[in-house]
């Protein structure tokens, strides 16, 4: 089998504006996002989403485009789709970078090989090691105390055991007051996290968590800037809560420099970030040779992005949903989708698909018209 063409469509999808996402990083409204295919010269086609926001990793979606047709399609056509090791070697080489444009090209790479061999993806990952209903946490935004309780409470009745909390956006009183009102609304027994993308100084994280403290958190994430690992140290040797590093790992070398700085109890990976599910899952073996479970995270991916997610999640021992669900929620956010049949994530978890590949089947009209709208 040999690959004849890579092809690449740039999406709009709008995000549901009652559970819209705002963080420290600012609000998520809309998604552009770059849809890709790998073509054969068996007729089989490879599926992959380039899941960018230009304030995450610097891509864009029209950079994303520019760059699989200029610099990557011309090193995988004509060549056999299985080689995996070799082209993601291959595009390390010829561009830095671009996690997010790489891990398209990956799955799409991966959804080939399911498709040709009449295996889901997991199956080429080792195979299942966890359960197909992968717990999942609903997330809710850094805003008025009301709205978020609200989200928080209808997502719980809707079986949600675990809630994210978005926090780090200026005023650390108001993130104590949202975590308070959240706790005293959904009682002891739902699972609370809090997120604060980067937002607070190394002296704000650790008195706010102090504060945080009663509240019985299960973690903090990512606390203070994605590039001071000796300041997310610093806090984590400060506090009483576990730390996750979210935006501080991107890279492989980025989870060898968080490790030996010892900066985070957990690690949060997920394909986009990482550059492909393959990098992902050393992260998680690097993170379990030196003691720390990893989770899902997540960039609100669209159904072929969440669904490289769950079969990562699934075929990965030390990607621990149990413990700490996972942030494959993507699909509940917005309100467009790009199957006939919505991604099964409801209920408080999410489903790996079955079928071949991904199994994740693109409904054109409806990617048709996300082509055509700008939100
Ligand atoms: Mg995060």
């Amino acid at each position: 089998m040999r690959i004849t063409a890579v092809e690449t469509t740039l999406i709009t999808a709008t995000i549901d504006p009652e559970i819209m996402i705002i963080s420290s990083l600012g609000s998520h409204r809309l998604s552009r996002y770059v849809l890709l295919h790998i073509h054969t010269d068996e007729g089989i086609t490879g599926l992959g989403e380039a899941t960018v926001m230009p304030g995450w990793s610097g891509e864009t979606p029209e950079g994303a485009c520019a760059l699989v047709a200029r610099y990557f399609a011309p090193e995988l056509v004509g060549h056999d789709p299985f080689e995996l090791e070799r082209h993601m070697h291959t595009l390390d080489r010829v561009v830095v970078d671009n996690p997010f444009v790489k891990a398209a090209i990956e799955m799409a790479l991966l959804d080939l090989q399911g498709k040709k061999l009449g295996v889901p993806v997991y199956d080429l990952l080792g195979g299942r090691c966890h359960d197909t209903a992968i717990p999942v946490k609903f997330v809710v935004a850094a805003t008025e105390p009301d709205i978020v309780v609200r989200n928080a409470q209808r997502m719980v009745a809707t079986g949600f055991d675990t809630i994210k909390i978005k926090v780090g956006r200026g005023n650390p009183d108001a993130d104590v007051e949202r975590v308070r009102r959240v706790r005293e609304a959904l009682g002891n027994d739902v699972r609370l996290t809090v997120d604060a993308n980067g937002g607070w100084t190394v002296t704000d994280a650790i008195r706010t968590i102090r504060r945080l403290e009663p509240f019985n958190l299960v973690l903090v994430e990512q606390p203070v800037h994605r590039k001071d690992i000796a300041g997310m140290a610093r806090v984590r040797s400060s506090v009483g809560l576990p730390i996750m590093a979210d935006e501080a790992v991107f890279t492989v070398a980025d989870a060898l420099e968080v490790i030996r700085q010892d900066a985070a109890d957990i690690v949060s990976v997920y394909p986009g970030k990482n550059g492909g599910i393959l990098k992902s899952r050393l992260i998680a073996q690097l993170a379990e040779a030196s003691g720390k479970p990893c989770h899902i995270g997540s960039n609100l991916e669209l159904e072929p992005g969440s669904a490289a997610m769950a079969h990562l999640a699934v075929s990965t021992a030390n990607i621990v949903s149990q413990r700490y669900p996972a942030d494959i929620i993507g699909p509940l956010y917005h309100r467009d989708r790009t199957t006939a049949e919505p991604f099964g994530v409801d209920g408080g978890v999410a489903r790996v698909p079955e079928g071949p590949g991904l199994g994740v089947t693109l409904d054109e009209r409806r990617v048709a018209q996300l082509a055509g709208s700008e939100g």
